[in-house]
């Protein structure tokens, strides 16, 4: 198989420019989890399980190009917190859309693990971003997600998916269990496994 090349050189096109940004494997669910309101490196990976180098170069690239900020965390001194920004935000509908066609075109068999409503009436937002209630389009402020029929809490169990079992409001803070180091995690499933077995 031949290599790909690293960028699209002589494409003089927008889409072209924005996949420069956007368009590598992980980058647009860290996007998604963002607006989640997941700010957290361990966070973002305990949810994705994606490798920690592939993480680090992707939250890179995003604040290198502006749609997230990087800040240093409040509560864990050394760490550093992750917020979109403007030009973040402004990818929702996008984002949104490409969920949408994914729920048409590649369903899951339980249905989707995540539904989008208008905070202020509860109706489904479209794939276009508009409520179906109030007849506008809907700023991502202004979206809940919330459970779907395909989530399933047996198979995801991270803080992150504990923490999205609640309704949440896109671009909040995530309250998120901080997590528990390795030694304690594998002595309370050993446990677990010990009781069920
Ligand atoms: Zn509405």
């Amino acid at each position: 198989m031949g290599m790909l090349p690293k960028s699209y050189e002589g494409q003089d096109c927008s889409l072209a420019r924005a996949l420069e940004v956007v368009g590598e494997r992980w980058t647009l669910l860290v996007l998604r989890d963002a607006f989640y309101g997941v700010r957290r490196f361990t966070d973002f990976q305990v949810h994705l399980g994606v490798p920690r180098a592939v993480l680090t170069e992707r939250l890179r690239t995003l604040v290198v190009y502006g749609l997230l900020t990087r800040q240093p965390d409040r509560e864990q001194p050394a760490r550093h917190q992750y917020t979109l920004t403007d030009k973040g935000w402004d990818l929702w509908p996008a984002l949104h859309a490409l969920r949408s066609w994914g729920e048409q075109h590649v369903p899951a068999s339980n249905g989707p693990r995540r539904l989008f409503v208008h905070a202020i009436c509860g109706a489904d937002i479209d794939a276009t971003s508009s409520c179906a209630r109030c007849h506008r389009q809907v700023s991502p402020e202004e979206v809940l997600a919330a459970p779907g029929p395909g989530l399933n809490p047996e198979v995801s169990q991270d803080p992150v998916s504990a923490a999205l079992q609640e309704p949440h409001r896109l671009g909040q803070p995530l309250a998120v269990a901080p997590t528990r180091p390795p030694t304690e995690r594998t002595a309370l499933a050993d446990a677990v496994m010990g009781h069920a077995g």
